[in-house]
């Protein structure tokens, strides 16, 4: 456990509070006895009651922008990050250094910058949790496309999201492909092109050890994996589609309810708190 107190309820801060995913946690701690929204904090909505500007209905919570500031004046024991792939780090080191326990779903990590955070949390005595996705199905997909991978050669994987996403490939199409890496013990076959001459830059997709990630940005979607696993005669499919932000929030719950009981540093996947 780490050098913070568990009290009841638990005391919890969203940062991105006005956001498509801040605003659907905030909206559910709310309705939770158990956890209990006291702070926003946004570069929108400054000075706010969190509640009126969320449901209509003051929550005696205010929206602040700066962690700092939030956490100075409603004390929170974590703070949730859906904030943007930019500013996430500074967020989360801001958060550490106060001694507040970061639960962020806010993607864009890289396996350096997962070091330098878990370094510090360690130092601060602070457990933490980052998800690249919080939605169960996204996790027992990302599970068995690694049990499938054993018996596979080529792999590719699809990821579509909404045209609002700013960073490609998704965390989750990056997670999925190294998980899949770590859990093979054989490497990924190279894709054998018959016509090697790309014509449009990027047709093949990218490349992260020998698996391609194809992107796809478009209005109405939401967030959607496909994982195809190819060997001669046959392909096997593994999709998991969020269909709504809703998706996401029992996980995120699940996280704010468990972070504080975890060891200092950085627990990295939904799947490590199930
Ligand atoms: P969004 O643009 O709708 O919301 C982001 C919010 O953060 C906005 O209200 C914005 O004003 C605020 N913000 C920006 N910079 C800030 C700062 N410095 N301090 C405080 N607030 C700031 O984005 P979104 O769709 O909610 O997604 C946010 C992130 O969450 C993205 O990285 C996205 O990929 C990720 N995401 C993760 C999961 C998951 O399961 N882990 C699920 C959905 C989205």
């Amino acid at each position: 456990m780490g050098q913070q107190e568990t009290s009841f309820p638990v005391r919890v801060a969203v940062c991105g509070c006005c956001g498509r995913m801040g605003s659907e946690v905030s909206k559910a701690l709310l309705k939770r006895q158990d956890l209990q929204l006291v702070a926003g904090i946004d570069i929108k909505e400054q000075g706010r009651d969190i509640g009126e500007v969320l449901v209509g209905q003051s929550a005696n919570a205010l929206i602040y922008d700066r962690i700092e500031e939030a956490v100075a004046a409603a004390s929170p024991q974590v703070v949730v990050d859906f904030t943007h792939p930019s500013v996430v780090v500074e967020n989360v080191k801001t958060c550490l250094r106060l001694k507040v326990s970061p639960v962020v779903g806010t993607t864009g990590w890289t396996e350096e910058k997962v070091r330098e955070v878990d370094a510090l949390a360690k130092e601060q005595g602070v457990p933490m949790v980052i998800a690249p996705n919080f939605a169960i199905g996204a996790v027992l997909m990302m599970k068995f496309a690694v049990e499938a991978s054993r018996y596979f050669d080529r792999i590719e994987i699809i990821e579509l999201h909404h045209d609002g996403k700013v960073d490609a490939p998704s965390g989750t199409a990056l997670r999925t492909a190294e998980l899949i890496h770590k859990g093979r013990n054989r490497a990924i076959a190279p894709p054998k092109v018959s016509h090697p001459e790309v014509l449009l830059d990027g047709a093949l997709g990218g490349d992260f050890q020998g698996i391609r990630i194809h992107s796809i940005r478009l209005p109405g979607l939401v967030a959607h994996q496909e994982v195809l696993l190819g060997m001669p005669g046959q392909v096997l499919t593994i999709r998991h589609d969020a269909l709504s932000r809703e998706a996401f929030v029992p996980g995120v719950l699940l996280a704010i309810e468990k972070v504080l009981h975890l060891p200092p540093g950085v627990t990295f996947g939904l799947e490590n708190l199930l």
